[in-house]
């Protein structure tokens, strides 16, 4: 008799749905579910305020570009209420994460990914709902970041114990 072994290799991302969304309670609820359904584990979450250094550290890759300050205003501006962080645990889930917010850009995510957060809950570039870490490497800095007390190598020897032993 064949035994299949049911293998999976988790992996973790930082996802950020944005204070734009976190604002519209159906939006934040209808995201929420999205995580659900799509058999993410939520490792952690918490809702959270940056100061303007929080979010001019954070986004310091794209100093410099033309949309910068005003994200970095975005990003921390007290107004617009908290923004919510996750860690996600799930197979690939850098890359499905990123697949369901869609393009950057919200009239791109439009035109070739109607279905996508991005494309159905963004309302400009700056607006688009949500973050997600684009490799393994930037989800392990990214979560230091937002989760200092937790520590990714630790889950993941955890998790692999708990594989190994069958669970
Ligand atoms: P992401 O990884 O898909 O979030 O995109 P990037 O890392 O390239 O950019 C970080 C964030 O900067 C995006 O989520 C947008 O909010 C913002 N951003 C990126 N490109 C543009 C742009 O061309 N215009 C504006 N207004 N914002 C942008
Ligand atoms: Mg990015």
């Amino acid at each position: 008799m064949t035994t299949l072994r049911c293998e999976r290799v988790l992996q973790l991302t930082l996802a950020v749905i944005k204070p734009d969304a976190v604002a519209h309670p159906l939006i934040l609820e209808t995201l929420h579910q999205k995580i659900l359904e799509n058999n993410f584990i939520v490792v952690r979450k918490k809702d959270l305020w940056w100061r303007r250094k929080d979010s001019e550290s954070f986004y310091a890759e794209h100093s410099g570009r033309f949309f910068y300050q005003r994200l970095v205003e975005f990003m921390s501006r007290q107004v617009c209420g908290p923004m919510r962080a996750y860690i996600l645990a799930r197979e690939d889930a850098v890359a499905h994460w990123r697949e369901l917010m869609g393009p950057t850009k919200v009239y791109r995510a439009r035109y070739t990914a109607p279905n996508s957060v991005r494309a159905l809950y963004g309302l400009t570039d700056t607006r688009n709902t949500t973050h997600g870490s684009d490799s393994a490497e930037s989800a392990k800095r990214e979560i230091a970041f937002f989760f200092p007390e937790f520590s990714v190598q630790q889950w993941l020897d955890k998790e692999e114990q708990r594989f190994r032993a069958g669970h």
